[in-house]
């Protein structure tokens, strides 16, 4: 145990931020770091509990207390070593995740949870800059080929544990760079990118090829995988943007949150952008969708200086305690202020937009909104919302972003020409032990098989996706799964 009464002695700490007027004044990361005694009280808070909540709490089932422990011993290598085995990518999850294993846990029942985000971070860049983090893929070849199609967290972490188990996987991408989502969705300001081209750099490195500028069912037919590659694993996504159809849906000034950000973050990386250019300097925007990818529109319309921004969410306003129908440890939904909110932004909650107003140039002038109420089940899920009579009125606006989320994986293409079966939600069928889809050699992982998520389970998805294919190649395995891991920790 790290610490016997840390958790008594010492509250919960983070890392200093860069205030907003000054962060907003570029696109870099600005969350600084721990001191090394900052660093060392905050592992010294862990109980090492009995049952550890925290542990089930990660999908990767990453084995929190003992490494909080190593990091209060200073055993840089243990730390590193505990937490590599069972997540590929720490410095990814440790700068943008929601972290459920904070919400679960033990601490957070009456105070503060451990900073597990944080001190996985601290992890993983002491170990780089120690020179720990290193290619590990055996010299011995299984004379097995893998082909992953996606270069997402998913597809990263699936190609990296076939890596290790000694086969050979050639990564297709039909984005000009490896990264999916990490790369043009989520912006700098969250994740530099440099930490994303430090780890693909890694992985070229244990002999993994990426094929960029390649879509497969477009530019590669889908079958030429599936008779070339030994096994295939389908890691595309999950991109089809939901949309809005309601009337004015066709003025000028409405757009794709996907479509902005992406263009925003080739600029910030100082790629070329071949379409017409979505900027929201001096607009009057109104982001539409309360999630991550609205927040990530506020933090960059911000940093585009926008002359207002305004985001609207259909769902009432969540309180900021855990409601009591999500008790610990379970992931709440609560009212959350991400730091892109801290650096300005309406919230408007329980709003429903009815039309886009425009001008007669066509150039979007307005909402056309109406407050409403929300009926919940008994579980304080939302049945169905009623208008509030008389709450309808105009906002005025110049631009909107639909950050709604995404309804489906992209079936055009690579599915269509597979043929793979499908899910009730329209996403691609693979049952939760095995990973793989209604053909024999594919399978599946990510947002592509779980829908919309989050990045630590895409990695956790990746990784258990390798085993399945591991035991399709050779009949055995010696890749690890969370859940086995969770029976040993
Ligand atoms: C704006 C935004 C912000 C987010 N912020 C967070 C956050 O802060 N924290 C968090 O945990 N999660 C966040 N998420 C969710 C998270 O990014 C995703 O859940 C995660 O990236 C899914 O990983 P994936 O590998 O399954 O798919 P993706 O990351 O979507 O990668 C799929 C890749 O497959 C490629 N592809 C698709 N079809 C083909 C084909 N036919 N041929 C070749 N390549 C193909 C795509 O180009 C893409 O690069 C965010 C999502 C968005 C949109
Ligand atoms: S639940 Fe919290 S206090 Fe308990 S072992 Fe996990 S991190 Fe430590």
């Amino acid at each position: 145990m790290a610490h016997i009464t840390g958790f008594k002695e010492f509250e919960r700490e983070l890392p200093p931020k860069a205030a907003p007027q000054e962060r907003v004044a570029h696109n870099q990361e600005f969350v600084s770091t721990y001191t090394d005694e900052q660093l060392n009280r905050q592992a010294a808070r862990c109980m090492d509990c009995g049952i550890p909540f925290c542990h089930s709490g990660c999908p990767l089932g990453n084995i929190i207390p003992e490494f909080n422990d190593a990091v209060h011993q200073q055993d840089w290598l243990q730390a590193y070593q505990i937490l590599s085995s069972t997540n590929n990518f720490p410095e990814f999850t440790g700068r943008i995740c929601p972290a459920p294993c904070e919400s679960a846990c033990v601490l957070s029942i009456n105070r503060e949870p451990v900073a597990i985000e944080e001190i996985e971070k601290h992890i993983i860049e002491i170990a780089f800059s120690k020179g720990y983090v290193a290619p590990s893929a055996p010299l011995l070849k299984s004379g097995k080929t893998v082909a992953v199609v996606g270069s997402g967290p998913a597809g990263l972490a699936a190609a990296a544990q076939l890596a290790k188990a000694g086969h050979s996987v050639t990564v297709f991408e039909r984005d000009d760079r490896p990264g999916g989502l990490l790369r043009y969705g989520i912006p700098d300001f969250k994740l530099d990118k440099w930490v994303i081209d430090r780890r693909i750099q890694l992985l070229e490195e244990d002999g993994i090829e990426f094929r960029c500028n390649t879509e497969i069912g477009k530019d590669l037919p889908a079958a030429e995988l599936t008779r070339t590659f030994d096994a295939v694993v389908l890691a595309g996504g999950a991109l089809m943007a939901r949309d809005l159809p309601i009337p004015g849906r066709e003025l000028s000034g409405i757009h794709f949150a996907m479509d902005y950000l992406t263009q925003h973050n080739r600029r910030v990386s100082e790629l070329p952008i071949t379409n017409e250019p979505i900027l929201a300097t001096d607009r009057r925007l109104i982001v539409i969708g309360s999630g991550d990818t609205g927040s990530d529109c506020v933090g960059t319309a911000n940093r585009q200086q926008a002359s207002s921004v305004t985001q609207f969410a259909l769902m009432h306003e969540p309180s900021t305690d855990r409601p009591a129908h999500a008790p610990w440890p379970s992931y709440p939904t609560v009212f959350r202020t991400s730091t892109s909110h801290e650096e300005g932004c309406h919230r408007y909650w329980g709003i429903h937009t009815k039309a886009f107003l425009g001008d007669e140039q066509g150039q979007l002038r307005a909402v056309l909104v109406t407050d409403v109420t929300w009926e919940t089940d008994v579980l304080g899920r939302r049945i169905a919302f009623t208008e509030i009579e008389g709450s309808e009125r105009e906002i005025p606006c110049d631009m909107v972003l639909l950050a709604l989320g995404f309804a489906s994986p992209q079936y055009q293409g690579l599915l269509e020409q597979l043929g793979v079966e499908l899910d009730g939600r329209g996403n691609v069928h693979a049952p939760n032990d095995t990973y793989r889809t209604s053909l024999p050699n594919v399978f599946v992982a990510g947002d592509m098989r779980r829908g919309q998520s989050l990045v630590v389970w895409a990695i956790s998805e990746g990784r258990e996706a390798a085993r399945q294919v591991d035991i399709f190649l050779t009949g055995k395995t010696a890749l690890p799964s969370k859940n086995a891991v969770a029976m040993f920790a």
